[in-house]
């Protein structure tokens, strides 16, 4: 029985690739993942190899849920875009082996090609031994857009997909909410806002700063309960890698500052930055916005 209404649990930190350092890391070495959950309903964000150990995680809530309910078990996975750091914890997943599973998976078609073809091209022969059908689990894919919602129907164990054209969302309901990104190479990333009984949390990884703060994002993060920020560099690291994609820490503490956010977590760490490093990139950040602190693996927020 869960003990909670509504739980989100980092399971990733890293940005590029994951790192095992020999002295250890408190702070994590997987890519990023994160979830974001009630009781119900289990929405990802992201399938780096931090996807990994939440899928072990799963495995006993699955096979109980279907000792008692003889139906399928709901996951949904959303992608910020499929850039490899992202992506590379999906064929480690447990729960894609389980029959009882089914995995709705939801991302961004990227320079033309749909998202459904660009995740069967990661396990493609040549790459992986079992193919994206050979996966006993069930399987959906949508392609994401900027006017696409996601939300949940209580009577409904499956996700649903709502266009902010047509549908208006429920505020009080379990929703999440995109934003398309454009300076991250080559076709840009997603944001997402998850919404549930008024609690907001962004989801804000792989996307570089503006000169002055970024005003969309601001609006679209305003009075957030928490946002997850890129911040990849300390600012001597930043201009060397300026148009790579991500943000100093000095970026994202100004959205935060901006959007007037409860609370910031400075995420997609570099792997190249020892934890010592990362401790002086939060230093550094609690002088600008002192709300702030490193998502590390293992951090949670239970309502
Ligand atoms: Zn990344
Ligand atoms: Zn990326």
């Amino acid at each position: 029985m869960n003990n909670f209404n509504f739980m989100c649990k980092i399971y990733g930190v890293r940005g590029s690739y994951p790192i095992a350092p020999t002295n250890g890391t408190k702070i994590g070495g997987n890519t990023t993942c994160f979830m974001a959950r009630t009781p119900e309903h289990i929405v990802i964000f992201d399938a780096g190899s931090g996807i990994i150990p939440l899928g072990r995680e799963l495995v006993p809530e699955i096979v109980e849920y279907q000792e008692k309910h003889n139906k399928p078990f709901h996951i949904t996975i959303l992608f910020t875009h499929t850039h490899i750091d992202h992506i590379l914890g999906l064929p480690f997943f447990a729960p894609i082996y389980m029959p009882q599973v089914h995995l709705h998976l939801i991302g961004p078609p990227t320079v033309g090609v749909d998202f459904e073809q660009i995740l069967r091209m990661q396990v493609l022969p040549q790459y992986f031994p079992l193919t994206m059908d050979e996966f006993r689990s069930q399987k959906s894919f949508h392609n994401v857009s900027e006017n696409t919602f996601i939300y949940f129907d209580d009577n409904l164990s499956q996700p649903q997909i709502g266009d902010i054209r047509i549908d208006s969302p429920d505020p009080e309901g379990f929703c999440i909410h995109t934003m398309k990104y454009y300076f991250h190479p080559k076709d840009g990333c997603y944001l997402y806002r998850i919404e549930w009984n008024n609690k907001k949390v962004i989801f804000a990884t792989d996307i570089e700063g503006y000169k002055g703060g970024d005003q969309r994002l601001a609006k679209f993060a305003e009075n957030a309960d928490i946002l997850i920020h890129d911040a990849q560099y300390t600012e001597e690291q930043y201009h060397k890698f300026c148009g790579y994609g991500h943000s100093s820490f000095v970026m994202a503490c100004e959205t935060a500052r901006q959007a007037a956010v409860k609370k910031l977590l400075l995420f997609h760490h570099d792997p190249n930055n020892s934890d010592e490093e990362l401790y002086k990139i939060e230093k550094g950040a609690k002088k600008l916005f002192s709300e702030t602190e490193l998502a590390k693996e293992g951090w949670e927020w239970t309502l």
